[in-house]
């Protein structure tokens, strides 16, 4: 499978762009950059988006990428995510007043975007990807998945505090090829690290510990303020599994 990292931060900067994979090139994995990071004849080419949770560094390019596709897809965007983050997208974007339903433009019949309620532990498949929401532990409702094609697997989570099931998946999970995990801020704002449920540099080297195999540790959703800061304390950790999601490079497990 092939892994386009269009944005792997979370929060935007002149150099930093927000949460967003893509994966073969048809299906977005969360849409904090979708339509700033392609050009408008490759994002006519998606037309599934997974949603991790409802947070808006996973979700602020949707109303844009919809507007720049629209009309020219065939047939409706289709938006997967759990029943909490589409009760959130429909009450805060999609509710005409942020920006118009496009649930039910240009009519309800045949819409612009559909949303499809997905499940914990119950995989769906879309372009002969396999993708299994795992609840991981945030201030909302949240996802990591088991990506999985061709004998591949990588396991991806975005924003979490430290969490259990997504490591016994890891553990027990055959072929895996990486797992991407949120490193949102430096060891001096572990405060704000706690309270807002996401990861440091210690605490994910406590998270490892949880980890009873070899495998790639690629870090992404990093907070501009503070790259350079985790850069150098992951260095320190002297762990060679570990490397960055790199974004606008193409990854191929
Ligand atoms: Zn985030
Ligand atoms: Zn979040």
């Amino acid at each position: 499978m092939r892994i386009e990292v269009l944005g792997s931060y979370g929060g935007e900067s002149l150099e930093c762009r927000m949460t967003c994979l893509l994966i073969n090139g048809t299906v977005a994995l969360d849409a904090g950059s979708l339509s700033q990071a392609l050009p408008i004849e490759r994002q006519v080419g998606v037309h599934s988006i997974l949603l991790s949770h409802s947070h808006m560094d996973h979700t602020s390019a949707l109303p844009f990428f919809i507007e720049n596709v629209y009309g020219q897809s065939s047939g409706a965007i289709d938006i997967y995510a759990s029943s909490a983050t589409i009760y959130a997208i429909r009450k805060y974007l999609f509710n005409n007043a942020t920006w118009p339903d496009f649930t039910r433009l240009p009519n309800h019949l045949l819409p612009a975007v559909r949303f499809h309620e997905i499940q914990s532990e119950v995989p769906v498949e879309i372009d002969g990807v396999r993708f299994t929401p795992i609840e991981v532990d945030h201030l909302v409702p949240t996802h990591g998945f088991l990506i999985e094609q061709g004998g591949a697997s990588v396991l991806w989570s975005s924003d979490t505090g430290p969490t259990r099931r997504l490591w016994e998946i890891a553990n027990r999970t055959r072929n895996l090829k990486a797992i991407c995990i949120d490193t949102s801020f430096d060891n001096a704002l572990q405060e704000i690290a706690d309270v807002s449920l996401h990861l440091t540099p210690h605490t994910l080297e406590v998270e490892l510990k949880k980890l009873e195999r070899q495998v790639p540790i690629l870090l992404h959703h990093l907070k501009p303020p503070c790259v350079e800061r985790i850069h150098r304390e992951v260095a320190e950790l002297e762990n060679p599994d570990i490397d960055f999601l790199e974004q606008g490079r193409v990854y191929e497990f």
